[in-house]
């Protein structure tokens, strides 16, 4: 009979997603069936564990990255909200999106040509074609590359190559701090074509204003088009995260999908992302949007 797993977050039966510096004084908790995985890889606690109401979920140092019942609503809207905002992507990059649930997104755009992911870390990619079947399924499918190492650094053999860069990336605690900052822009900037398009991991407007606004001020200072989009997510700290969406081609309006479906189409393809989310989800509520104005 193997030994029942345990992990510092789990107590009584119930996951506690808290930090005090990232989400003060609240916490989600999940209802836990099984600890079905953990270890400490090379760069992060890695978590794993069955709940009871939300499939099974993958955590990082301690924060929840995607459970299976709720990941589609940001994998599809940090995915499409980019792949639409460009007349053609033919060849795209995600860094980090280990679980492999955006590469999933971004080869059901038949123009697409290759698909590359840059992970820092082999064990989340590892363990969500374990644990996680229906987010990594892609990561056999023929367009797809893989690459394992730090995204900042994988960045800066590529120029002018990139049709489109999603940075599906953990918070700006721990190995993705660098992929918040301007230096991090610059070489996203350089490793996409002339009219590239970029989304990130941009947080909550309910608790990380600071942060977005950091983000908002360093992406204007690289790219003519910069707007800020968000989702709603059970699972994540205030249930909504939001995405930086870039273009370095300052005619076009992100806000708008330039490529639709018809509405079949959408539904046979996507649960959560539509044309018409595409534009509302760029809809903030006034005390933010005034926050936001540059
Ligand atoms: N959807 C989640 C969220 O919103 O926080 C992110 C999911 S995904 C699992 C986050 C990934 O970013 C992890 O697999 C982690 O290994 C990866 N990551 C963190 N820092 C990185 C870096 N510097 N370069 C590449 N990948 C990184």
């Amino acid at each position: 009979m193997s030994q029942e797993l345990t992990h510092p977050t789990i107590k009584d039966g119930w996951f506690r997603e808290i930090s005090d510096t990232m989400w003060p004084g609240e916490a989600m908790t999940l209802k836990v069936d099984k600890i079905l995985h953990h270890e400490k890889s090379k760069y992060q606690d890695v978590l794993i564990f069955k709940s009871t109401d939300y499939g099974n979920v993958l955590v990082l140092d301690n924060v929840i990255q995607a459970t299976e019942r709720d990941e589609f609503s940001y994998q599809e809207m940090i995915t499409h909200l980019a792949m639409n905002s460009h007349p053609n992507p033919k060849k795209v990059l995600v860094i980090g999106g280990g679980d492999g649930g955006v590469l999933r997104e971004v080869v059901k755009h038949e123009g697409v040509e290759e698909a590359w992911l840059c992970d820092i870390d082999e064990a989340v990619i590892r363990l969500s074609k374990q644990y996680l079947p229906d987010m990594s399924k892609s990561y056999s499918h023929p367009k797809v590359r893989t690459h394992i190492g730090d995204g900042f650094q994988f960045l800066r053999d590529y120029q002018n190559t990139f049709d489109v860069i999603i940075t599906d990336s953990s918070d700006p605690e721990g190995p993705a701090e660098t992929l918040f900052q301007k230096p991090y822009f610059e070489l996203l900037n350089s490793a996409l074509t002339s009219n590239g398009v970029i989304t990130t991991q941009a947080e909550s407007i309910w608790l990380h204003l600071p942060i977005i606004k950091d983000l908002k001020k360093a992406c204007s200072e690289v790219f003519p088009v910069v707007e800020y989009s968000y989702t709603t997510i059970p699972t994540y700290p205030s249930g909504q995260i939001g995405f930086m969406v870039c273009s370095k081609d300052k005619s076009v309006d992100v806000k708008k999908p330039l490529r639709t479906l018809s509405d079949d189409e959408e539904a046979k393809l996507y649960r959560y992302y539509n044309k018409r989310i595409h534009e509302a989800s760029f809809v903030l509520p006034t005390w933010a949007a005034k926050e936001l104005e540059l």
